[in-house]
């Protein structure tokens, strides 16, 4: 609308121009005198005139003397019939040399048609804009039908398996998909089928879209990307249509490989039918699996997915002949934490003593995106503080400011808040010292970081990829460390402790409803999670069990909870003077290193 209004302005603006113009022209020999009709005639008849122009209805007199004036005449009539009328004879008209003016045409339709003509042109012109302006619309409308899969373009580096550390089988599995794109004959003549699609599972920040961009990279063929959820926009029923069109530019470029990001977005099980966007979804997916179908042994188009959430995907997604393929990108161990770093570190001017294997022990549960940022909080830091390199301190440091949020060091504590978190800390880690099965310490501190007073790190011995019952009850104890100390201390409780008991709390559900752990309650689970759909959050759980089981339920969960409150307990009881050691410590120097700690209770 406000388009149409710019484009009538500008319209209006020229047509005032060019009528002043006009007006200009057409009074341009304005400083030749202006003379009535009668005087023309008497001049004739006194013979004094040599000359007359006729342009239209206006005559340009020239007299003997050189002279020039103007007159008019009506305009259909010409200048002879006009003398004749007044009685002049024949002669002294004929002594007159008459001109009929070139240009008496042109003044014929400035005069006569142009009234007509101007608005005749202001209305056409007004029509063409606006058709043009809904034209635009229409046009506009078209292109959501369209991909808007972005081709990956060819100045950008382009990426290899060597950028992609760790994850070998993920990718030797899909050092096949490469051979695929490049020798498909090979295979063909084999009369094998190749795999159309690819599905890559993993947590986020794995590196599923480095690993398919590595793919495109090494096959050297082009690289169409869209995410799931570009596919379910604002529109109904665009989705099928921009598969089609995503589907029909693949083609053409073929061989090459279509991305599609977080396919969960619209892989999600048909028929879970909450939220509006559901039909949408539906179709969307249908279409991808229609054109999945469709592709016959010559098309050699290759669809990678990825999504971190396998569990939601339609079944018919996983089938043979779609996403058969299925690579899974595991966390990093320690090995791969090491090689992530190494690469994320050649670009930055790290100095010589820091130790990035060290780095790696120290992120257990850290994901290559996570280490990326971890080295980029580093080289921030360094930065900001004007260094020219960084040093060990400041990756060390950014470490827990990946993990706990900034330090706060001018969050600063009374002495009474500070002998307290002191305390609080100090039992976290005498528990998680002494029990056999709970995390080693790493790092006590009271200094606030994010929202915590003081924090204690304490970090698996190695990457661990199973927990058992003992693993479980000994990290509730710890967890427990703290608000047993507040109370065996102080015989009373801060809020400080409420972040632990919610972990307490979880991991006691978790035992006692997802892991069978408990005795009386059997190996199975308790409670099905339904999730939003369009979401992906869990909105609620539905109760699959009685009443009374989740009595029992709330039952075993509070003797998990007080066991390992006893547990806790005894041990901070036990050893009043390590504890003591720890708090003087703590009181003094604020923050205690692994090395240090166990020196300290040895
Ligand atoms: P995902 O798609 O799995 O969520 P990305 O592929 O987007 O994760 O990874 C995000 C970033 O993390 C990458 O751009 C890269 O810098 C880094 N990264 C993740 N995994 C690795 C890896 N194995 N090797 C090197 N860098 C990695
Ligand atoms: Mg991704
Ligand atoms: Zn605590």
């Amino acid at each position: 609308m406000k388009n149409i209004l710019k484009n009538f302005l500008i319209f209006f603006l020229i047509l005032a121009i060019v009528s002043t113009i006009l007006g200009f022209f057409s009074s341009r020999n304005d400083s030749t005198e202006e003379v009535s009709i009668a005087k023309v005639v008497q001049q004739v008849k006194d013979e004094q005139v040599k000359s007359i122009t006729v342009n239209g209805n206006e005559l340009l007199v020239t007299l003997d003397d050189d002279t020039q004036e103007k007159s008019k005449k009506e305009l259909n009539q010409s200048l002879t019939d006009l003398l004749q009328n007044y009685e002049v004879p024949a002669e002294k008209i004929a002594a007159v040399d008459i001109v009929i003016g070139e240009d008496s045409d042109s003044n014929m339709f400035l005069t006569t048609i142009l009234p007509f003509l101007i608005p005749g042109l202001f209305i056409i012109g007004l029509i063409w804009f606006m058709m043009r302006q809904v034209q635009g619309v229409n046009n506009r409308a078209m292109t959501f039908g369209q991909s808007g899969a972005k081709l990956a373009d060819d100045k950008r580096k382009k990426v290899s398996f060597k950028d992609v550390a760790g994850a070998y089988e993920a990718k030797e599995d899909l050092t096949e998909i490469v051979e695929f794109l490049k020798h498909p004959q090979k295979f063909i003549a084999m009369g094998a089928r190749i795999p159309k699609g690819v599905l890559l599972l993993g947590a986020p920040g794995t590196g599923k879209t480095l690993l398919a961009r590595a793919v495109s990279g090494e096959a050297k063929v082009p690289f169409f990307h869209i995410s799931g959820s570009e596919f379910v926009e604002m529109f109904v029923g665009v989705g099928a249509s921009r598969v089609r069109d995503l589907f029909k530019k693949a083609k053409k470029a073929s061989p090459c490989i279509i991305f599609v990001d977080e396919i969960d977005a619209v892989g999600r099980q048909r028929g879970a039918g909450l939220g509006g966007s559901h039909d949408e979804r539906e179709q969307t997916l249908n279409q991808i699996l229609v054109e999945m179908d469709g592709f016959d042994n010559q098309t050699n188009v290759i669809v990678l997915a990825a999504t971190n959430r396998p569990d939601v995907l339609d079944p018919a997604l996983l089938r043979p002949g779609r996403f058969d393929r299925q690579v899974v990108i595991d966390m990093p161990d320690i090995k791969d934490r090491l090689a992530i770093l190494k690469i994320h570190a050649q670009k930055k001017p790290l100095e010589k003593d820091v130790d990035l294997q060290i780095v790696a022990q120290r992120t257990p549960g850290f994901s290559g995106a996570d280490l990326a940022n971890l080295l980029n909080e580093a080289a921030i830091l360094a930065a900001r503080e004007n260094k020219k390199t960084i040093d060990n301190k400041t990756v060390l440091d950014s470490i827990e400011r990946v993990l706990l949020g900034r330090e706060r060091k001018s969050h600063i504590l009374s002495d009474k808040e500070k002998k307290i978190t002191a305390y609080h800390e100090a039992g976290h880690a005498l528990v998680a010292h002494l029990l056999p099965n709970a995390d080693p310490v790493h790092k006590v501190s009271i200094i606030s970081r994010g929202r915590a007073a003081g924090y204690t790190i304490n970090l698996p011995k190695e990457d661990k990829k199973m927990q058992g019952y003992s693993d479980f009850i000994d990290n509730m104890a710890v967890l427990l460390g703290g608000y047993a100390a507040e109370k065996t201390f102080f015989g009373e409780i801060t809020t400080g402790a409420s972040n632990d008991l919610q972990k307490v709390t979880n991991i006691a559900r978790r035992m006692a409803t997802q892991y069978g752990m408990n005795e009386k309650l059997g190996p199975r689970t308790f409670g099905k999670k339904e999730e939003m759909v369009f979401l992906g959050k869990e909105i609620h759980e539905q109760k699959d069990y009685s009443e009374k089981t989740a009595e029992t339920i709330d039952e075993q969960m509070s003797i998990y909870v007080k066991n390992a409150l006893d547990t806790a307990t005894k041990t901070i009881a036990d050893n009043k003077d390590k504890m003591e050691k720890i708090v003087a410590e703590l009181i003094e120097k604020e923050t205690i290193e692994k090395a240090t700690f166990e020196k300290l209770l040895a």
